[in-house]
């Protein structure tokens, strides 16, 4: 018999196609609004300019000083900014630092968000904001945060390099691995997952081998949407909250955290969600530990925590901090094996 389940889609209208990005003006109309205030990171600057240049009066502004993990005076910064131009909406172009900063914008005004999103992360369909103010990184969870509009056109991500393609996809896959188990999964986020999964193990190859390649470059985005819908839809567990935990204690960077731990993360949860996890193991020759750790060392992606600066001398005190304040996992959360799982993703090592 099928299991009860409940399902809550989020109400976000997304635009997928090649060239989709020409529609931002219809979009930001479609709303009610008539002057955006556009938001960037210094590195995607430019590109932010030449889309306020393109929107003529419907820009009032650009804002290109987003940063990762969403800073509290940055958004203050920008807040300043939306009424000093007398924004009446948000463009957020680029990925999950300039997608926050939109999300924080409208969590403290309710200004509706366009987000045009050029990376794999997923936070343009969650409505998830991390926050950090005097080094401490807070979540909230709020309608406002949604993005209303989520426009995906594969051109704009042609020009994110390889190696942020990899572990961005990982990431995104990240999200789908644990949807699968999730406690409040139901029917349609398992499709996705196994869906978004499925068309990022397909792109990604394509992508390390000519980032230029259109098709696998929509593929991907295409997965990445499902990844991120999903992780706006269900609950995460142990494999988010390790990477909360050494993303946030030892300042790791966030895509290269998810990509390294992914693959020992499904291999402590397949033997206690087996059944859940088959359609994703299939993708990747049986064995979804392993498969997907051979998969990221096929694409050259980093395997090895030790890579990142992490201490060895560090991993007993992750291992704590990832164990304290129980959280629900399909597999119980146990200190020592938690360790263990530290250590072979601290040494790169295949997990069996
Ligand atoms: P990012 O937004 O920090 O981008 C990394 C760098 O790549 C930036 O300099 C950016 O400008 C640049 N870039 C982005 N797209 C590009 C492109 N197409 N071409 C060239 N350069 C490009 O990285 P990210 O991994 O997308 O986001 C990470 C942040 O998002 C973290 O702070 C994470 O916590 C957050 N996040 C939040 C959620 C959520 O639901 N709230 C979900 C996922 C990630």
């Amino acid at each position: 018999m099928r299991s009860a389940f409940t399902f809550n889609a989020n109400p976000a209208r997304i635009v997928f196609g090649l060239g989709a990005s020409a529609n931002v003006a219809a979009e930001v109309s479609g709303l009610g609004c008539s002057r955006a205030l556009v938001l960037s990171t210094p590195f995607q600057a430019e590109d932010a300019g030449k889309l306020a240049a393109d929107l003529g009066a419907m820009a009032v502004g650009v804002f290109s000083e987003a940063a990762m993990h969403t800073p509290v005076d940055v958004t203050e910064k920008a807040m300043a900014a939306f009424e000093a131009a007398g924004a009446d909406c948000v463009i957020a172009l680029g990925g999950g630092s300039t997608i926050g900063l939109g999300k924080a914008i409208a969590y403290r005004n309710d200004a509706p968000q366009v987000v045009i999103a050029t990376t794999y992360a997923g936070s343009e369909v969650t409505p998830i904001l991390g926050q950090t103010e005097n080094g401490l990184k807070t979540t909230v969870r709020d309608a406002k945060i949604l993005p209303e509009v989520v426009i995906y056109d594969p051109n704009l991500t042609v020009g994110l390099p390889v190696p942020m393609s990899v572990t961005s996809g990982l990431n995104a896959m990240a999200h789908a691995v644990e949807a699968v188990y999730a406690e409040n999964r139901n029917p349609v986020t398992t499709l996705m997952a196994v869906e978004g999964v499925r068309a990022l193990r397909d792109a990604l190859p394509g992508i390390v081998a000519d980032p230029s390649n259109i098709e696998a470059r929509s593929e991907a985005l295409y997965g990445a949407w499902l990844c991120g819908t999903v992780l706006g839809t269900v609950g995460m567990a142990l494999h988010h909250k390790i990477c909360h935990t050494l993303g946030g204690t030892f300042d790791l960077p966030h895509a290269e955290t998810h990509a390294i731990m992914l693959p020992h993360s499904a291999a402590y949860n397949a033997p206690a969600a087996a059944r859940e996890m088959q359609p994703l193991a299939d993708l990747f020759g049986g064995s979804i530990g392993g498969g997907m750790w051979d998969f990221a060392k096929s694409l050259n992606a980093p395997l090895a925590l030790r890579d990142l600066q992490v201490q060895e001398a560090d991993l007993d005190r992750a291992a704590d901090i990832a164990t304290q304040n129980p959280y629900w996992n399909p597999r119980p959360i146990e200190r020592q094996a938690i360790r263990e799982l530290l250590q072979r993703a601290f040494e790169g090592s295949r997990p069996e």
